[in-house]
């Protein structure tokens, strides 16, 4: 039986970014060979509606917004940090509930980002802030920058459960 695997709707097709476009994950075919995808985009589920106003961090992360020691502002210099941690609830609520076996993010957003985020700028080390939120509940969270190979064996018959190795990505 195929399990479930969250993905960020954008990497699954869905008109969901600040443009209005899709990153379709390139391997999306495979995914959905070996699993369940269920598209969820943070900051839909925060309020933001699309098209919207492109958005950075100031003063930190992901994880910094969640300590309130950052905030997140748009282009105009609105203050949008509400929003984000809204989505980051609402999408921990929902994958509680799906309980999937991977996470697969995109990259670079103020939400869903593993590695990089936009802080004041430039792109530095950094997470978005759904990603922050379930990292730190031990949820297993892999970007579209990573390997087939790392997808492929998470997603076939060793696939690793968070309660098992939490941490792990
Ligand atoms: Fe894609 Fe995440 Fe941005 Fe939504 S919040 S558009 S799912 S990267």
């Amino acid at each position: 039986m195929k399990a479930p695997v969250v993905i960020s709707a954008c990497l699954a097709g869905l008109k969901t970014r600040y443009d209005g476009t899709a990153r379709t994950h390139p391997l999306l075919k495979q995914i959905m060979e070996q699993a369940i995808p269920v598209p969820v985009c943070p900051e839909i589920l925060g309020g933001l509606g699309i098209p919207r106003s492109p958005s950075r961090f100031i003063g930190g992360d992901g994880a910094a917004v969640l300590q309130t020691k950052a905030t997140i502002v748009d282009e105009t210099g609105a203050d949008r940090t509400s929003f984000f941690v809204r989505g980051a609830e609402q999408t921990l609520q929902l994958v509680k509930l799906i309980s999937p076996v991977l996470i697969i993010f995109k990259e670079g957003s103020p939400s869903c980002g593993l590695r990089r985020v936009d802080i004041e700028g430039s792109w530095r080390d950094g997470c978005g802030v759904a990603t922050a939120m379930l990292r730190s509940l031990g949820f297993p969270i892999l970007s579209e920058e990573d390997s087939l190979s790392d997808f492929l064996t998470r997603l076939s018959g060793k696939m690793v459960h968070k309660a098992d190795q939490p941490g792990e990505f």
